[in-house]
């Protein structure tokens, strides 16, 4: 962790909520749904679809995942209103994974059904990974009577091409990400060129089987690698898709869009997002060294070399 990184970590918990909200408005739509809406609905007339997630994880009990849940299943539906080509996204520890896993199954078993009632995708996020087999578990299970469903797997774990090979056959939806969570060295890999290679390989295998792949990442380099990978296939858009955080190197979305291919854009929203930031950015200083180059315009823009 750099100094200013440190200091910055240090200081974060003490700033004024109002200053944070400020500070993180590029990267967090708001409290509530009706801020999320209205910057899906800006999204879509920069001709970008969306994704919904609301801000949490780790419920302290059953009443509140479901309570979660039926946030989730309104959300949904405000999406279905408004006919815009966007899906919920939901980790699993926020519908109660750590509290029991046949409590998280219900509750993406209930919203799956009501989402195929009013055409909503559900994507199953992936956490740390304590949690890798039991959500894959879950997905597996949902999968086999769902077809509105997809999971996320992380470049980043040694494990995931076995995980691949494992999934049963039949249709099948992949966000590829490199993974948020720092994982020790005996399980996965720390350095960015192997991060990057595994991811590509992992698309490559899972566009072999057939698998519709979103490319969730801002990481050009890597991006004109899974270009050429698509092209080199011959995939159209139906196949594959980038996907972007919310406020995270938009010059390079512009790129990509120009270029023909479809950027969905992830929005997070809720009551939740100061005290779900505080804990992602503790866990994970490296998100607050972009955030910090973004802030001083050294981000990279559209490309980072
Ligand atoms: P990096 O090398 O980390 O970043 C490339 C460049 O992008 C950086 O140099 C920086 O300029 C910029 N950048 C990246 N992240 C940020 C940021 N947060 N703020 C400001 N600038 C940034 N991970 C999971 O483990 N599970 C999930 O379910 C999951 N879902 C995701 C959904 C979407 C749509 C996206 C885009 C990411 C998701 N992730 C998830 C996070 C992912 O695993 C990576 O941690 C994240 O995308 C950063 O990796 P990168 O590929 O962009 O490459």
């Amino acid at each position: 962790m750099g100094l200013l990184t440190g200091a910055v970590l240090a200081v974060l918990p003490h700033v004024p909520r109002p200053v944070m909200r400020r500070l993180s408005a590029r990267y967090i739509a708001g409290e509530a749904l009706p801020e999320a809406l209205q910057r899906l609905e800006s999204l879509r007339a920069a001709g970008h679809p969306g994704i919904l997630d609301i801000l949490g994880e780790e419920v302290d009990g059953e009443a509140e995942a479901r309570e979660v849940a039926r946030d989730y299943a309104r959300a949904a539906d405000a999406l279905a209103e408004r006919s815009l080509d966007a899906y919920v996204s939901v980790k699993p520890t926020h519908f109660g994974l750590r509290v029991s896993e046949s409590l998280a199954l219900e509750l993406y078993r209930q919203l799956a059904a009501h989402c195929a009632r009013i055409g909503r995708f559900v994507r199953v996020e992936m956490e740390d990974h304590t949690t890798t087999d039991a959500t894959l578990r879950v997905f597996e299970t949902l999968r086999a009577d769902h077809d509105n469903v997809g999971i996320v797997l992380q470049s980043r774990l040694f494990r995931t091409p076995q995980d691949i090979a494992r999934l049963a056959p039949g249709p099948l939806s992949v966000r590829m990400v490199k993974g948020i969570y720092l994982e020790p060295p005996e399980i996965a890999h720390v350095e960015p060129e192997p991060i990057r290679q595994a991811f590509v390989d992992g698309s490559r295998a899972l566009l072999e089987r057939g698998a519709r792949v979103s490319f969730a990442t801002h990481d050009d380099r890597l991006g004109d690698r899974l270009i050429a990978l698509v092209r080199e296939r011959g995939m159209r858009s139906e196949h594959y898709e980038f996907q972007v955080l919310l406020g995270v190197r938009e010059p390079l979305w512009a790129s990509w869009r120009a270029d023909g291919h479809v950027v969905r854009v992830y929005v997070p929203y809720g009551p939740e997002w100061l005290a779900y930031s505080l804990r992602r950015l503790k866990k994970n200083p490296q998100i607050l060294g972009h955030v910090i180059r973004a802030a001083l315009g050294r981000d990279g823009g559209a490309r980072s070399r």
